[in-house]
């Protein structure tokens, strides 16, 4: 059953669930970061009804979006976390996540994250290089303890996705080539600071098709086969996260999370004897649609060739336009029932880079109205920056008719704290 649209019009106003946008953005200024709760537990259960009857872990993917508000309602939902630093390890703490659902990836463990983590007592370690176990195998013999670790290879499948987010092609930097993978498991059995108990990947993010998902698990299933032949059990498939989003733009929508729970059963088929338990890394497909970036209107100006909307939010709020190209729908906060333009839609920051819309048709927006950019939830507000010496915009959850504020927003004297003259 689909769930209802997070972000939808009422009597002509754009609402997040119960809350009007325009009453929102008045009460706390834009730009501004707005999630729903619904949707965030309504993606949340989808992914887990989707896996109903595989022995499942879900890892989410913190990095996608990082608020102690947004964790914690998950956590309160039973995920786990798939973490990529000491400090994702901390959030996850502090927002009253369990450590014993933990993984953490990453090509570039520090010693001090490793200890962090093996104190926490993590569920795994997705170990990416065989320096890194053999560190980690260090690290984990002067604390006295083992650490659980998922080899992360690289499956070289082509996610077919942006190159920027392609992370399983032989080319990338993640994970251990398939053919050195066996011999690693091997030496790791023997280390006597490291319990191998798992195989991982990661194959990209805002995957659109259940095939390279499919391809690189089929490459894991013949790996696990390998090394049970070995003698090395292995208990745990991580098959990472990547599952995509409608962002909108008319092309074919990904997969649904039922569609892709279908796929992965069925390509894990061959293990189930084996009574191995699956673990998933989402990120974008849990809080993606979310969120939304809310920004009032500046300034309308044409040139001999364009017409440009100027908007208060800009690249350092949502970065993914200039990294990526991305393609996000923008809605006017009031009636969208009105006659279009062509425009681009542009931030304030010096930079040609700093667009929401490129030749988007728009209805003719005035000064000071308010718009909201969609499916801004995962890998918005985290990768905020304060280019331009420009405060962070706040996070705020919606929950029915009420809000939280999750974050406000930043100020000039926090923005500038800690920084000296010389
Ligand atoms: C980023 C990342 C994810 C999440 O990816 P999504 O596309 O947001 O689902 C999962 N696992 C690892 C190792 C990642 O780096």
């Amino acid at each position: 059953m689909a769930r209802p649209a997070p972000f939808a019009y009422r009597a002509d106003q754009l609402h997040c669930e119960g809350v009007s946008l325009e009453a929102l953005a008045t009460e706390l200024g834009t730009p501004l970061y707005v999630y729903s709760r619904g949707e965030l537990e309504g993606a949340y259960r989808a992914f887990d009804a989707a896996l109903t009857g595989l022995p499942h872990l879900i890892c989410y993917s913190v990095k996608a979006c990082s608020s102690l508000g947004v964790l914690s309602v998950l956590a309160k939902l039973g995920a786990g976390a798939d973490i990529v630093s000491g400090g994702e390890l901390l959030r996850w703490q502090r927002a009253g996540g369990d450590p014993a659902k933990v993984v953490f990836s990453g090509v570039g463990k520090t010693e001090d994250e490793m200890r962090a983590a093996l104190a926490a007592g993590i569920h795994a370690f997705n170990v990416e290089s065989a320096e890194e176990l053999t560190v980690l195998d260090a690290v984990a013999r002067a604390a006295g303890k083992r650490a659980r670790v998922a080899l992360r290879v690289n499956p070289d499948v082509d996610p077919e996705t942006h190159p920027y987010i392609s992370t399983g092609l032989k080319q990338n930097k993640f994970g251990v080539a398939m053919d050195e993978a066996r011999a690693l498991f091997r030496t790791a059995a023997g280390l006597a600071g490291i319990e191998v108990i798992g195989v991982d990947c990661h194959i990209g993010s805002q995957l659109t098709k259940t095939s390279p998902f499919t391809d690189a698990i089929a490459r894991l299933v013949a790996l696990v086969q390998q090394l049970a032949s070995d003698g090395i059990a292995i208990s745990h498939v991580d098959i990472g996260g990547g599952l995509g989003i409608d962002y909108g733009k008319g092309d074919a929508p990904p997969p649904s999370p039922a569609e892709y729970g279908v796929a992965v059963r069925a390509a894990l088929a061959p293990l189930t004897a084996l009574g191995v338990t699956l673990v998933c890394e989402p990120g974008r497909v849990i809080v993606g649609q979310a969120g939304a970036l809310l920004a009032r209107v500046l300034y309308r100006k044409r040139s001999e060739a364009k017409h440009f909307t100027i908007v208060d939010a800009a690249m350092n709020d949502l970065m993914r336009p200039a990294l990526y190209g991305s393609f996000h729908p923008i809605w006017p906060a009031h009636g969208a029932d009105r006659p279009t333009i062509v425009t681009d839609v542009v931030g304030p920051i010096c930079e040609t880079g700093d667009f929401f819309a490129r030749d988007r048709a728009l209805p003719e927006l005035a000064r000071g109205e308010l718009v909201c950019i969609g499916a801004t939830g995962a890998y918005g507000a985290v990768m905020a920056s304060n280019y331009n010496t420009r405060p962070r915009a706040p996070e705020v959850l919606v929950d029915g008719d009420k809000y939280t504020v999750l974050r406000p927003r930043e100020t000039y004297d926090q923005l500038l704290a800690g920084e000296r003259l010389p």
